[in-house]
């Protein structure tokens, strides 16, 4: 059965050498009891070491079942041991943290038996050792040789053909020592059992041979097994074989032979693991809280990065309304603007040569920032085409689309100005009003700041022809208050604190002279003081409802004269209406809107509004305009006469300006050019110079008082943010290549037209700073992701060293080296999917807290939302940290030397 020729085993150490086995040669029977006795020191654990498999000889021979050992691989090894042989040891090496079931099943584990076979094999090898009613408790709650008992139950339970055990009775007192004495004897009737004793009266009394060594040789063998004796016992094998064979010919398939593997399942090492995690309650916890606060971090980042872009989703459709899509004459292409960055042309620093000052070209600098400035500037040709085109848009892809013909209304407005409450009023336009106040200021303590006022001064302005529509962001308030349908009805819109600018009210005449002065002094006087029964800071509805704006064709507001000092033909605007012939067009305030509470950012700022229906009023009434002539008729080579017109949009040049005696708080006015924003954003970009032409000036001039009846200005209002797609997609068939077909038209050469999406740029722009912003912080937080994973390496590693003699025993019992790799690896593997559920988990609690908290302040209920996708994302990162951090620990555990480790204490 099992043989040993001349086996030798050294074990060399850094110090010596130390012979344990000089040459042991002994056979063993298939059947019987073989007590191996010799004082301490002499190789006998080594002997049964060796011939268990866990040891391995340093030369000489022995062959199992007439099979040399010496081509054996780790694999045979470890199915050997799993299979063929039990190991019994002095100290049990039971494993605490599972049940005496647990203990005894893991052979059959190891084996990779099913679980409902294993506990019925278990329990039957329990049985047999008398411990029926104690499968549940653990081996700290047994005594010693109820531990013994597990250990031989654990031995046999794989019903091996080998038992070996080392002093299985050397911690047990007399009478505990004589049952289990009597149990190995009992199970020594069906295999080999070799136990080593150094109790000679045990070894008498119970086997049937006695072995005795001394310093690595056999000196005595009570009942050697001869060579005749053992060829015999071959013979009988081989014929059992062949019965055994011939009954399988037959067809009667009895039980299959042995399987001959031993082999876990991964998810076997996985309950084993979460076994030993569970017993270990609280650290277990700890560790996973202290895994979990790296992903906790990054979580929390992803959340709020998350929920912040959430919660500008959900303004998109709101901020949609305040920033339609533009197409204008002069736009600006702001993505070029990104290529400005990076445009100076700098002499690369490894290639100066030390000594010498090199020279920073600014002109290079003013260079590249006008390219950048003209390729910003985008001049669009609006064609008669393209707004045909834009009309044939499919109505569901926009809200409202608004066309703008550059009128300024102002100089055509006339209110009723009174200079006191006594007053009966005069007649005066807007532009006349604000001029006015803006010269009486400079006659105050607010001189220094007179100009700003024309400019700041809010203007009337185009309602988006889509009263439904404006009706979803605003409400009418005041009795009688409604939209304006008619040329002739005006809407006043509200801020979203219900105001209206003291300049707006000033300029449409909603204020008298002295009104108006009071609000002056009360800012301006340093004590505070001002008329308290003249200063007004607030209107009724009924007040603001009330007034009435008259509107003048240019034929009225402008005369024709000649010039005194130059004896041409001029013209002479009319700021003072009272002498008109023509009845004024009565512009009606019928509304007062108001945003809705829910609106953030509406459609329209505070002003006045008139229609659509008002703008065409105004274009057929001024066609036929007797100064347009004039103006056209302008020489544009003539610079002198250019001159006199510049390009803002003036009445300056060959006009003087009358108002008459309105004067209570003194003013001598002439009206100057008004300035637009845009305006000076091209004079900054330097294109005021070059970009527009005196050609234009006239052209501009006549836009402004409207004589250009083909729009040079259009805002579209897409449905929704999303739908927005739907008009760009529409907007950019204009410039693609090719004949653009649409309807029964078709237009072959056009010119490119650039929209401008403000929207889309700002949430492009907050998008990416809350990317950057996120990721900084991401690079912040994974530093602790990274001490976690680093404590948690450490943390197998101790668990490692406290296993170790777990180790040695699933080693023994037959597990590979993957098996106990594996077993760390997935302990891991948990640790790693608790740290990541917890992180998750408390990411998400906190989410509701966070957001119930910031809910009132900020009025968005998810700032913090983890997207689902990113906490998958962070468990599976936080399993593959731990998994890389416990490789290390895992695999020097596998590396563990059976032996040795089972020798530790
Ligand atoms: P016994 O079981 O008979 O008391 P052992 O087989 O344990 O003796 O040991 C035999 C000899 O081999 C002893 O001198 C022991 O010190 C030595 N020995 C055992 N294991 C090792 C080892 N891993 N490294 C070095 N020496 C060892
Ligand atoms: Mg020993």
């Amino acid at each position: 059965m099992l043989n040993l020729q001349d086996v030798k085993k050294d074990y060399v150490t850094s110090s010596e050498t130390v012979q344990a086995l000089r040459g042991v040669s002994i056979s063993f029977r298939s059947r019987e009891f073989v007590s191996i006795l010799g004082p301490s020191g002499c190789g006998k654990t080594t002997l049964l070491n060796i011939i268990g498999g866990l040891d391995h000889y340093t030369s000489g021979e022995m062959s199992i079942s007439g099979r040399s050992t010496r081509s054996y691989t780790d694999r045979d090894w470890d199915v050997y041991r799993n299979h063929r042989v039990g190991f019994i040891f002095q100290s049990y090496n039971l494993i605490p943290h599972q049940t005496v079931l647990g203990n005894v099943e893991l052979a059959l584990t190891i084996a990779g038996i099913s679980k409902d076979e294993r506990i019925e094999r278990a329990k039957r090898a329990l049985d047999r050792v008398g411990l029926s009613d104690q499968y549940y408790k653990r081996p700290n709650q047994l005594s010693g040789g109820q531990c013994q008992r597990v250990a031989i139950a654990r031995a046999l339970v794989n019903d091996p053909e080998i038992l070996l055990a080392d002093e299985p009775t050397g911690a047990l007192d007399t009478t505990t020592s004589v049952q289990i004495m009597d149990l190995i004897k009992e199970i020594s009737g069906e295999r080999l059992v070799i136990m080593v004793t150094h109790n000679p009266e045990l070894a008498e009394q119970y086997s049937s041979r006695i072995v005795r060594l001394r310093d690595g040789k056999v000196i005595e063998d009570t009942n050697p097994y001869s060579e005749e004796e053992e060829r015999r016992e071959c013979e009988l094998e081989e014929e059992a074989k062949r019965a055994a064979e011939a009954e399988e010919v037959k067809g009667e398939k009895t039980k299959k032979p042995k399987k001959e593997k031993a082999k876990m399942s991964v998810f076997t090492a996985f309950m084993l693991s979460a076994r030993n995690l569970l017993s270990k309650k609280g650290r277990t916890a700890m560790v996973g809280i202290a895994g979990s606060i790296g992903i906790i971090g990054i979580a929390m980042v992803l959340a709020f990065s998350a929920g912040i872009k959430g919660y500008v989703a959900s303004m998109q459709d709101d901020m949609l309304s305040g920033n339609p899509i533009k197409i204008t004459e002069n736009a600006y292409d702001l993505t070029a603007l990104t290529g400005m960055m990076n445009t100076t042309d700098k002499i690369d620093p490894n290639s100066k040569i030390p000594g010498n000052v090199y020279v920073s070209s600014l002109i290079n600098y003013v260079a590249k920032m006008l390219d950048t400035a003209d390729k910003v500037a985008v001049e669009n040709t609006i064609t008669a085409e393209y707004i045909d085109y834009l009309k044939a848009m499919p109505s569901e892809y926009y809200q409202a689309m608004m066309f703008g013909y550059g009128i300024n209304m102002d100089h055509s407005i006339y209110v009723d100005l009174k200079i006191d409450e006594n007053d009966p009023g005069h007649k005066i336009s807007a532009t006349a009003i604000m001029a006015m106040y803006s010269d009486m200021l400079k006659t105050t303590d607010f001189k220094d700041y007179a100009q700003y006022i024309t400019q700041l001064a809010p203007t009337v302005s185009q309602l988006p022809n889509n009263n439904n529509y404006i009706l979803t962001q605003y409400d009418l308030v005041g009795t009688g208050s409604r939209m304006p349908n008619a040329a002739n009805e005006v809407v006043i819109v509200l801020n979203s604190d219900d105001e209206l600018s003291d300049l707006l009210l000033a300029k449409f005449g909603f204020y008298n002279q002295d009104q108006f002065m009071e609000i002056v002094n009360k800012a301006t006087n340093e004590n505070g003081s001002y008329n308290k029964d003249i200063y007004k800071d607030y209107f009724s509805y009924e007040e603001l409802l009330e007034q009435t704006l008259l509107w003048y064709p240019n034929n009225e507001i402008f005369d024709q004269t000649t010039n005194q000092f130059t004896g041409k033909t001029a013209y002479t605007y009319n700021a003072y209406a009272d002498n008109f012939e023509a009845e004024g067009y009565e512009l009606k305030v019928v509304g007062i809107l108001t945003p809705k509470d829910s609106v953030n950012f509406g459609s329209l700022s505070s002003g006045i509004y008139y229609t659509e229906a008002f703008v065409n009023h105004v274009l057929t009434e001024n066609k036929d305009s007797a100064i347009f002539e004039h103006i056209n008729a302008i020489d544009e080579s003539n610079t002198s006469q250019m001159a006199l017109m510049n390009y803002y949009i003036s009445y300056s040049f060959e006009y003087s300006y009358t108002h008459s005696e309105i004067t209570k708080h003194t003013c001598t006015s002439t009206i100057g050019p008004s300035v637009s924003t845009a305006d000076m954003i091209s004079q900054m970009m330097g294109s005021s110079s070059t970009g527009i032409d005196h050609k234009d000036m006239k052209e501009n001039m006549i836009r402004s008082l409207g004589g250009n009846d083909l729009a040079n200005s259009v805002k579209i209002y897409p449905v929704t943010f999303d739908d927005k797609d739907l008009v760009t997609d529409y907007l950019d068939k204009w410039n693609a290549d090719g004949d653009l077909v649409y309807g029964d038209v078709t237009v072959k050469d056009r010119d490119e037209v650039t929209y401008t999406d403000t929207l889309e740029l700002v949430i492009n722009v907050i998008n990416t700073m809350i990317d950057i912003i996120s990721y900084a912080l991401i690079a912040f937080t994974s530093i602790s992701l990274v001490v976690s994973t680093v404590m948690i390496g450490i943390i197998t590693y101790v668990s490692v060293v406290e296993r170790i003699k777990e180790i040695g025993v699933i080693r023994s019992l037959g597990g590979r080296k993957r098996d106990v790799s594996n077993l760390f690896i997935a302990e891991t593997f948990i640790l790693g999917l608790l740290s990541g559920l917890i992180g998750v988990g408390f990411t998400y609690l906190a989410s509701v807290i966070v957001n119930i908290i910031l809910e009132p302040l900020i009025g968005y209920e998810r700032i913090a939302a983890l997207p689902v996708s990113n906490a998958i994302f962070l468990v599976i990162l936080s399993i593959s940290l731990t998994l890389i951090s416990g490789l290390m620990p895992a695999s020097s555990a596998a590396k563990k030397d059976p032996v040795v480790a089972l020798r530790t204490e």
